[in-house]
């Protein structure tokens, strides 16, 4: 008989401590996501008893991250119910947003996202300039910070392992850069560091109404995709889920894409080699933007055959992927796709415009920080 090589997978055993940290998110969750609320509220939104919401709210106001603020006049008799919330004012969170092709942006923001302070830099050529320039963004945004910081999260293009290391990013010539490191060693802050794609998808679930099942794609110098099934980040087993860009579509050539290959979807549909056909005006508008939408559905449908989305998010320039390509990318899924479970996946454009990644890039902090997601 085969002996059977795989190794069985442990069962967790949940220690008082992982208990205690689970708890403590579930109550900060709760409170980002529904606003200030009682000790009473909390413990019916938890499940927790009132002793362990109100030890757990204690500790909170004690560490700074949770404030009592207003109350609530009792309904019947008794007293009035004191509101306690997550101290949004009290600290800050950075993101930067290293995907752009002409320049890093980086902004202090709020635990809600709300962007307070702005800085860039160009972006130098060489991987030690483009690091050091990296770097001294981030510095210069926790100066400007004017409450303490949560940490820093950071949206890079190219493969990033769950160390937050840069395994290969071609147009900033790095390979194998341990970006979070350098970055938590030269702020002494908690750094996070993901693909910009897998840093977007976070911010249209966490500070949006996504579905928990959601692909968010990418669509700029080149197209990618951040993946979240229940919520939950998918990575893969080389840190390189979402990459679509160089996936062929079709079987009929097409345009010939930077990596050597023909008919790539990057060929098709990112922004420098969708604007270079438009201008070129070899075909009326609309059949090229309707073209590059077709492409973009074939290579959509399966995953949503697969994986059962609950919705589809693209993010880039409005003015291309708006109307047409949308329209067409949306038609060519549900045509490839089975009917009565798959027709209503959403598919439809992000609102949260070129600040997407480090709005994502905040959520990567709150999310290892306080558990919040
Ligand atoms: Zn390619």
């Amino acid at each position: 008989m085969d002996t059977i090589a795989r190794a069985p997978r442990q069962a967790a055993k949940v220690l008082p401590e992982h208990a205690r940290t689970h708890n403590r998110a579930l109550v900060l969750q709760n409170l980002f996501h529904q606003g200030a609320m009682s000790r009473a509220d909390l413990s019916r939104a938890t499940g927790l008893t009132r002793v362990t919401v109100s030890d757990l709210v204690a500790a909170l106001i004690d560490d700074g991250l949770v404030v009592e603020g207003g109350v609530r006049a009792a309904s019947g008799p008794g007293k009035p119910a004191v509101l306690v919330d997550i101290a949004r004012g009290a600290h800050r969170i950075i993101g930067l947003d290293l995907s752009r092709a002409d320049r890093f942006t980086g902004a202090v923001m709020t635990l809600d996202g709300e962007i307070l302070a702005r800085d860039e830099s160009p972006v130098p050529v060489g991987a030690d300039a483009s690091l050091a320039a990296a770097t001294a963004l981030a510095q210069r945004l926790v100066a400007l910070a004017d409450a303490p910081v949560l940490g820093i999260g950071v949206g890079s293009p190219g493969i990033v392992d769950d160390h937050g290391v840069v395994l290969v990013a071609p147009n900033l010539e790095w390979t194998a850069v341990a970006l979070q490191d350098e970055l938590a060693t030269a702020t002494d802050l908690p750094v996070l560091v993901a693909n910009d794609a897998d840093a977007a998808v976070l911010a249209e679930y966490t500070l949006g109404d996504a579905a928990a099942d959601v692909l968010l794609v990418r669509v700029g110098r080149g197209v990618g995709s951040g993946l979240l099934m229940s919520g939950r980040p998918i990575r893969g087993s080389h840190f390189a889920a979402g990459e679509i860009g160089h996936v062929t579509v079709g079987t009929d050539g097409g345009p010939r894409c930077a990596c050597g290959k023909t008919g790539c979807l990057e060929a098709w549909l990112a922004v420098p080699q969708l604007t270079a056909r438009l201008e070129a005006g070899d075909a009326p508008r609309d059949d090229v933007l309707r073209d590059a939408g077709e492409r973009l559905g074939i290579a959509l449908a399966p995953l949503v055959g697969v994986l059962d989305l609950g919705e589809i998010v693209l993010s880039g320039p409005a003015d291309l992927l708006a109307g047409t390509l949308l329209d067409t990318a949306a038609h060519t899924v549900r045509t490839r796709s089975l009917a009565r479970f798959h027709d209503s996946v959403r598919i439809g454009l992000s609102r949260h415009g070129d600040d997407i990644v480090l709005r994502g890039a905040a959520v990567m902090v709150l999310s290892a920080r306080l558990g919040v997601s």
